[in-house]
């Protein structure tokens, strides 16, 4: 265990973080209370913030003691600068450069993005990023790369009159090993779905009537699975959102089709007849043994047939979601499956590195699967941008996660004129995202930048039951002129 001392709480999850980027496999306690914890500490740092300076002072295998001079007049600037020296510490003592050096937040392209809209030059956002967070020359040329398309893509929005629609299905065939977001077996809740759609279709009535003189800009269905919903209630449910708003604004419809194991050519069909414009079919990978370790109770086949089918109902934006840093897999098994991938030629691929989720059961069962290779290196990402690149796609947004596998990031790639403009609205906060749905997080953007959110309670039964709390919550979020 490495343990982090301070004389005062400040920057404890910064400080964390950075360290865990160093150390990810070891538990990291950072505390400025006479705390202590069940695991011998192998490591000690002592950080002191004095009137004038901070000293960083290690123990152990870091016998440092470092004084660097501090006025504390801008706490950010305060925060960069002890980032920076705990950097040059941890980094001189592993011999290890972390590509995104000292960025430990989840939107690295929002620095880049901010300096572009400033009218910041290439030369400009790279000297910042290396100078002021030691970012990796590779990492800045495709933040900034990002950043560029993301504003062009931002541009075609009106952020005063518009907004964006999340609906949430929380259901899913089987939980996979990784999961961390609202998912229920949907064989437990088969009896109660339908009372689930009408709590959503009381809150779709709810934001129809409340941003009626807005425009709809992006409508993204995901969850859970959408598709573990029947036809039947699934053309329900796009009736009940076709029939609310107006589409006249409207630039994308996406519904995260997600599991193979939950596609129908019936399900397709529907999505097909209700217009929607893009849909994610998702293998995470095409290697068949990973799929079972990590819980995703549906073959290699069943991806590729889903592909063909909605292919052949006339979807032209397909995303397919891939994980790099799976349970037991190679560098060797990542370019099978991006081969695989190749030649079902999806007009969208996500790129993610396998993250560590607290709630997830990767987590609670670690002690099942810490003896699996989880290995994701610049490497792969490399050869995932190579196989993209083949295809004809190109990145246009980016996020990390905590706990990500290799401390690298996910990456969404999409051909000219298919990017989803939701996945970039949902990580730059430009725009009101109105989130329906159990665990749903609604996010109010002010014009000045600042955002507020409320949340919908994650258990079903409590959504179901609370449907005219979580309406309210909503009402006294918009009705907030602050
Ligand atoms: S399909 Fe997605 S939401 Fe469902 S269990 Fe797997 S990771 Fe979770």
């Amino acid at each position: 265990m490495i343990l982090v001392k301070l004389n005062q709480a400040n920057f404890e999850y910064d400080i964390y973080s950075l360290i865990k980027a160093f150390y990810p496999r070891e538990n990291v306690g950072v505390t400025a209370e006479d705390k202590t914890y069940d695991e011998p500490a192998d490591m000690v740092f002592e950080i002191t913030y004095l009137p004038d300076s901070v000293r960083i002072a290690g123990k152990g295998e870091y016998s440092v003691d470092e004084v660097f001079a501090e006025d504390y007049a801008d706490r950010i600037e305060t925060k960069n600068r002890l980032k920076r020296k705990l950097y040059e510490i941890l980094a001189a003592h592993t011999k290890q450069a972390l590509p995104w050096g000292t960025l430990t937040g989840i939107r690295p392209t929002k620095i880049p993005l901010k300096m572009l809209e400033a009218g910041g030059s290439d030369a400009q956002i790279a000297a910042h990023m290396r100078k002021e967070y030691y970012v990796s020359a590779e990492k800045i040329a495709l933040s900034t790369a990002i950043a560029k398309r993301e504003l062009a893509l931002l541009n075609r929005l009106d952020y005063e009159n518009g907004y964006s629609l999340y609906i949430g299905i929380p259901f899913c065939p089987t939980t996979c090993l990784y999961c961390s977001f609202p998912s229920n077996p949907v064989a437990a809740w088969s009896g109660r779905v339908d009372e689930y759609l009408r709590a959503l279709e009381r809150e779709i009535e709810y934001a129809a009537d409340a941003f009626l003189d807005k425009h709809l800009n992006t409508v993204y269905i995901g969850g859970g699975t959408p598709t573990t919903l029947e036809p039947a209630q699934l053309e329900r449910l796009l009736c009940k959102v076709k029939g609310s708003f107006s589409f006249a604004h409207c630039l994308e419809f996406t519904v995260e089709a997600g599991r193979p194991d939950s596609i129908t050519k019936e399900k397709l069909s529907v999505l097909r007849e209700q217009g929607i414009s893009r849909i994610s079919i998702n293998p995470q990978t095409m290697k068949q043994q990973t799929l079972r370790t990590i819980g995703r109770r549906h073959t290699v086949e069943q991806t590729v047939e889903s592909f063909h089918m909605a292919r052949a109902l006339g979807f032209d934006n397909i995303n397919m979601d891939l994980i790099l840093g799976l349970p037991g897999e190679s560098l060797e098994d990542v370019e099978s499956t991006l081969k695989q991938i190749q030649a079902l030629a999806p007009e969208n691929l996500t790129v993610h590195s396998l993250a560590r989720k607290r709630a997830a059961r990767l987590s609670i069962e670690w002690e099942d699967y810490k003896g699996y290779q989880m290995v994701n290196t610049q490497e792969h990402m490399d050869l995932a941008m190579d196989y993209a690149a083949r295809m004809g796609l190109e990145p246009y947004y980016l996020y990390r996660q905590k706990g990500m596998a290799g401390n690298l990031e996910n990456v969404g790639f999409a051909a000219e004129g298919m990017a989803g403009i939701y996945n970039i609205l949902i990580m730059e906060e430009k725009q009101t995202i109105v989130a329906l749905g159990a665990g749903s997080i609604t996010k109010r953007v002010f014009m000045d930048g600042q955002a507020r959110r409320c949340e919908n309670v994650k258990d079903v039964a409590q959504y179901i039951g609370r449907i005219d709390e979580m309406i309210e919550r909503k009402k006294r979020l918009f009705e907030d002129k602050a």
